[in-house]
């Protein structure tokens, strides 16, 4: 065993864990976990644990379901949620393997984005990430189920964790400190009831897994309070959608900043220019992945602060990219806008990096900023300034996912394929349903 197996091991003992879920995630990003008692530590450590994939969205075909979790002993953390009752759990993030061929299974999101990783290292980079998660508080009814009625009133505002005018608020940063995040700021966003927490960034495979965790500790303490917690990209028709800004930026291995440039009049280097046209120019299947449900697309509509435009910017918040204020050189990056809370993190990080860093390696030029509102543009303005459109619907995002080979085979023929089959089929499902939109509409007109 490795040292931090060993102190992981030491962990369990000393603060008395009774159960370890063992957590991976599904193409769609979905938490998984198998639950073994913590005894079993030591060996789920030296020889993983068996499961069956064949009922997980996405894995594998039947006649093939024999998979390996192998624990990443440096994601381990006591869930805070459980301490209350008698037994302690905790939980690690494995890698999944493949038996047969004993290699780390290509349907594994992880998997992908650690794939993302290596390009970025044989390139001489380490990836830097950080999320802006968006969610709403919304009651229960009485039998349990979530509602679209908000619990409070509030719209915009700053506040620090011990100021927290409501209890639940308070609860989930503690419950994130406990799992070790550093939760920078937590504010009441624009809408009745939604909520941002933006919690420290770190090394992309790490701020993928942060988001995994984030979403369960916050559906879960929510739910200590009688709440649901949704991360449903736009639960509420001509109010802000909730999203997931995504910062990022290349850093050298001896730890510069390869995003600065002084000199520069956005103080970003050629590579953060070239990675910010590698997204521009993939933008349309980045979308598929980054805002994979038929919701998402309510979201992505002029006049809610979502983007719509494929351009970016070092002022306004219309285009899909933006490029903030860095007060340090080590924070120079760039905001993608576009993603929302419904993605799955590890697969929307891989395309966003593989994207950026086929810029750098086409050296890709990339266009002047936009300074103006481009949600005022008409199209002859648009034209004029060659900006397109994202994707309008989950089905236009899907064929641009499947035309752009770059991104295509970057995430491996096993995901692309499963993650086209599934979102056709959610396309198509929604197709054919009728909504209460039309019945409202046409029911008593016709
Ligand atoms: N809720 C907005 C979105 O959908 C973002 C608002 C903000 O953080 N300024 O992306
Ligand atoms: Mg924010
Ligand atoms: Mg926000
Ligand atoms: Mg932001």
């Amino acid at each position: 065993l490795t040292d931090t197996e060993r102190a992981v091991l030491d962990e369990i003992e000393e603060k008395d864990v009774d159960f370890l879920r063992l957590q991976f995630t599904d193409i769609l990003g979905t938490v998984k976990n198998v639950s073994v008692p913590a005894r079993q530590a030591e060996k789920a450590f030296a020889e993983g644990i068996y499961f069956d994939g064949s009922s997980i969205e996405g894995f594998v075909r039947i006649q093939e379901s024999d998979m390996r979790l192998k624990p990443d002993p440096d994601t381990f953390a006591i869930l805070p949620w459980r301490q209350k009752e008698e037994s302690v759990s905790a939980r690690m993030i494995c890698d999944v393997y493949d038996t047969s061929t004993g290699e780390p299974f290509e349907g594994d999101p992880r998997r992908v984005l650690k794939n993302a990783l290596d390009r970025a290292h044989e390139m001489g980079y380490t990836v830097n990430a950080a999320p802006e998660p968006e969610f709403f508080l919304f009651e229960e009814d009485e039998d349990g189920r979530a509602t679209t009625k908000t619990n409070d009133a509030g719209g915009y505002f700053d506040l620090a964790p011990k100021d927290l005018a409501s209890d639940v608020r308070r609860d989930i940063i503690y419950g994130l400190e406990s799992m070790g995040f550093e939760v920078e700021a937590s504010h009441h966003e624009v809408a009745q009831g939604q909520h941002e927490i933006n919690f420290e960034y770190d090394d992309a495979l790490t701020t993928a897994d942060n988001v995994g965790t984030f979403r369960t500790v916050v559906r879960a303490i929510a739910a200590q309070h009688d709440l649901h917690a949704t991360f449903m990209p736009k639960p509420i028709p001509r109010i802000n959608g909730s999203g997931m800004h995504t910062h990022l930026s290349l850093f050298t291995e001896d730890g510069e900043n390869a995003f600065h440039d002084e000199d520069d009049e956005f103080n970003l280097s050629e590579e953060a220019h070239a990675f910010t046209a590698g997204i521009l120019e993939h933008a349309p299947a980045i979308t598929a992945i980054a805002n994979p449900t038929v919701n998402s697309y309510k979201r992505l509509v002029p006049g809610y602060e979502a983007p719509v435009y494929v351009a970016w910017s070092d002022r306004n918040r219309s285009a899909l990219i933006r490029k903030p204020a860095a007060r340090v050189p080590a924070a120079s990056r760039v905001e993608l806008r576009s993603p929302d809370p419904s993605c799955n993190p590890y697969l929307a990080l891989a395309v966003m990096i593989h994207a950026g860093l086929d810029g750098i390696e086409n050296d890709l030029d990339c266009p002047d900023p936009v300074r103006e509102n481009i949600y005022d543009f008409d199209e002859a303005k648009r034209e004029e300034y060659g900006i397109d459109t994202l994707p309008s619907n989950l089905g236009e995002a899907v064929d641009a996912l499947e035309e752009d080979e770059a991104i295509y085979d970057a995430l491996g023929d096993h995901v692309s394929a499963k993650f086209v089959e599934a979102k056709r089929q959610e396309y198509k499902d929604y197709l054919v349903d009728v909504s209460d939109w039309e019945l409202d509409r046409y029911l008593e007109t016709f």
